[in-house]
C-alpha cells in the first residue's frame, strides 16, 4: 500500500565482535537489500553502513544519523538484511519501537518479510532479535535431532569466548578450543549467579570484578581489564557456552567442553526475559535489581497482588515494590508497599525535568557546535604542533645515531640520550592520541545525550520493563527507596539539561514563534545556552573520565 510514497534507507551493519562474526559481510547484506528493492520496486534514497571496530563496540555513528534523518522526514522506511541489524540494546529498541508506533517509520523490509508500523509482528521480531537469533535456531535444530552431527574436519576457525582459549598451532586444522583454567571457573560462577534468578547483570559483573578480581586476558597491546557488562550479556545469550556455535550460517556442535547444559542455556534465556516475552504471560518487574532500601540497604523487590475492584467486582493484579528485609523485619522500619504506578510517576517526574522539545534541542546542538568549530580548529593546531614535536625528536634520535656511528658519542652517552629521547617520544605520542580522541568524542557524546532526552517521557511510558530499567540506569545510579520517596544520584549532565529545560520553559512565550536558528542567534537565550553548553560538555567529560578510571582502561 502506498509503496511509492515511502522513501527507504538501506541499512547494513557488521561488527568484528563476538557472534556478529557469523553475519553476512556488509556487501553481501547490501546485495540482499538491493534484491528486495528490485523485487518490490522500492524507492531507496541512501545506503547507510556501520562497521564497528572491536575497539569501540558502542560506536555506531551512522545508525544514529540515519535515525535522525528519519525523524526529519527524509525517509520513512528501512531495508535491512535482518531486524537484528537495527536495535542492539533496549534503549535503541525502545526508540525504534516508539518511531514505529508513532508512524515515523512506516515500513521495514527484511529478507524474510515486510513489517509495517501497525504490525505487532515486528515488535516480536525485534524482541527475538534482542535475544539473538541463537536460542531460536538452537531449539529448532535440537528438535530436529541434528545436534549429534559433529564436524568432520576438526575445529573450524572460531574465536574462543571468555573462559576458553584457542590453541596456537601453525598446522592447519589441528587447532582446538581449550578451557582457560583461570577464567573458566569465574565464568561458570557468573552462570551460577544468573541461574539463581537473584542478581542483575550489573550485580554479577560487579561480583566477578570486585569479589573474584576478574581480569580479561592481557595482550601486548592491552593490559587485562575488568569484565564489561556487555561481554557478560553476550555470554549469557551465546550458545557457544552450551557447546554450539554458528559457522558459515549454520549451527554446529563444538568438540570443546561445554560450560553449561542446553537446559541451563534455555533457562537463562527465559530468565533474561526473552522467550516468555514473545508469549507474554509472565510479568517482569521493571525496577527490581535497580534499587536499595534507604533504611536497611537491602534490595527492593516487587510482588504481585490480586485486588478486587469494588465497582465491577473484578479482580486485577497490581505490582507493589517493597524492601526484601533480608536482615529481618526488626532491622528495617520501612513497611511501605509502593504501587508500580506510583514508582513510575516518580520517575516520570524526573524525566519531565530533562525532556526538551525537538526544536529547542536542535538549537542547543547548533549553539554548542559553533563553539565546537572554534575549538576543533584550536585542537587541530595543537595536534599539528605536537606531531611536529614528535618529528623533531625522531630527527634528534637519528642525529644521535649518526654521531655514535662516526664515534663522536660514547656508547654509554648514546644509550643514555637514546632512552631519554625515546621516553619523550612516547609521551608526545600519547598526547597526540589523547588529542585525537578528545576532538572526536565529545560532540557526539553531547548529541547522544540530547537525543536521549527527546520524547523520553513517552518512550518510558510505552517501553517495556527493560526499556524502563535501561532509562533509569542511563540517567543516574545508586537508586534508593525510602519513606515512599525515590532518590538517586543523577549524572552531572542531568543538571545541565535540567537547567536548559527550565530556561526554555521560562522563555517559552518569547521563543515560541521563532523559526530559524539565525533568528535565535540574536537573542539573549542563545548566549545563556552557550554557557550551559560548556558546562554540559564538562560534565560529560568528567563522567567519561570517571568511567575510564573505574574500568581501568586508560589513565588520563
Ligand atoms: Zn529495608
Amino acid at each position: 500500500m502506498d509503496k511509492e510514497k515511502i522513501n527507504y534507507f538501506i541499512y547494513a551493519r557488521k561488527s568484528t565482535e563476538g557472534e556478529d562474526r557469523q553475519s553476512l559481510s556488509i556487501p553481501s547484506q547490501i546485495d540482499d537489500d538491493l534484491k528486495i528493492q528490485a523485487r518490490e520496486g522500492l524507492v531507496v534514497v541512501d545506503t547507510i553502513t556501520d562497521s564497528a571496530s572491536a575497539k569501540i563496540p558502542s560506536n555506531r555513528p551512522n545508525y544514529s544519523t540515519m535515525i535522525k534523518r528519519i525523524k526529519q522526514g527524509r525517509a520513512s522506511g528501512i531495508i535491512t538484511w535482518r531486524v537484528d541489524r537495527l536495535a542492539r540494546n533496549h534503549l535503541e529498541w525502545g526508540e525504534l519501537m516508539y518511531l514505529l508506533q508513532t508512524g515515523v517509520i512506516k515500513s521495514i523490509w527484511t529478507t524474510q518479510r515486510e513489517y509495517k508500523s501497525s504490525d505487532s509482528a515486528l515488535l516480536i521480531a525485534l524482541e527475538a532479535s534482542m535475544a539473538t537469533q541463537f536460542s531460536i535456531d538452537l531449539s529448532i535444530i535440537v528438535k530436529r535431532g541434528l545436534e549429534k552431527k559433529v564436524l568432520l574436519f576438526g575445529q573450524p576457525p572460531i574465536i574462543a569466548r571468555v573462559g576458553y582459549l584457542n590453541t596456537k598451532s601453525n598446522e592447519r586444522g589441528t587447532n582446538s578450543i581449550i578451557v582457560d583454567p583461570q577464567r573458566w571457573p569465574l565464568m561458570r560462577k557468573a552462570f551460577d549467579l544468573i541461574l539463581t534468578r537473584r542478581y542483575t547483570m550489573l550485580q554479577i559483573t560487579s561480583i566477578l570484578n570486585n569479589e573474584y578480581n576478574f581480569r580479561t586476558r592481557s595482550s601486548s597491546k592491552r593490559p587485562g581489564s575488568p569484565l564489561a557488562v556487555s561481554v557478560l550479556h553476550r555470554a549469557f545469550t551465546d550458545p557457544f557456552y552450551a557447546g554450539y556455535f554458528h559457522y558459515k550460517g549454520k549451527l554446529h556442535k563444538g568438540s570443546y567442553k561445554p560450560m553449561i547444559t542446553l537446559e541451563e542455556f534455555d533457562t537463562i534465556q527465559e530468565i533474561l526475559g526473552r522467550k516468555e516475552k514473545a508469549k507474554s504471560h509472565k510479568h517482569v518487574f521493571a525496577f527490581t535489581g535497580l534499587m536499595r532500601c534507604g533504611w536497611c540497604g537491602f534490595a527492593i523487590t516487587a510482588s504481585k497482588k490480586l485486588k478486587k475492584i469494588k465497582t465491577t467486582d473484578e479482580y486485577k493484579t497490581y505490582s507493589w515494590y517493597h524492601c526484601t528485609k533480608r536482615k529481618g523485619a526488626a532491622a528495617c522500619p520501612d513497611k511501605h508497599y509502593i504501587p508500580e504506578k506510583a514508582m513510575e510517576k516518580m520517575i516520570i517526574d524526573e524525566l519531565e525535568k530533562i525532556s526538551i522539545m525537538p526544536k529547542w534541542k536542535m538549537w542547543v546542538v547548533e549553539t554548542i557546535k559553533l563553539d565546537y568549530d572554534d575549538e576543533l580548529q584550536k585542537q587541530q593546531e595543537l595536534l599539528a604542533n605536537t606531531r611536529n614535536c614528535e618529528r623533531k625528536l625522531q630527527k634528534e634520535l637519528d642525529t644521535l645515531l649518526d654521531m655514535r656511528i662516526t664515534g663522536d658519542l660514547s656508547e654509554e652517552k648514546y644509550n643514555e640520550k637514546k632512552v631519554e629521547r625515546t621516553m619523550q617520544i612516547i609521551r608526545v605520542q600519547e598526547k597526540c592520541n589523547r588529542l585525537e580522541g578528545s576532538i572526536k568524542s565529545w560532540i557526539t557524546e553531547v548529541e547522544k545525550i540530547l537525543d536521549f532526552t527527546e520524547n523520553i517521557v513517552e518512550r518510558f511510558k510505552i517501553g517495556d520493563a527493560y526499556v524502563k530499567k535501561s532509562i533509569c540506569e542511563y540517567i543516574g545510579r545508586d537508586w534508593v527507596l525510602k519513606a515512599k520517596k525515590l532518590m538517586f544520584t543523577r549524572h552531572e549532565w542531568f543538571y545541565d539539561i535540567e537547567a536548559l529545560k527550565n530556561h526554555y520553559q521560562q522563555e517559552k512565550d518569547r521563543l515560541g514563534l521563532m523559526e530559524t536558528f539565525e533568528e535565535y542567534r540574536q537573542t539573549a537565550s542563545f548566549d545563556f545556552v552557550r554557557t550551559i553548553g560548556c558546562g554540559l560538555r564538562e560534565s560529560i567529560r568528567t563522567q567519561n573520565k570517571t568511567k575510564e578510571q573505574e574500568t581501568g582502561q586508560r589513565s588520563p
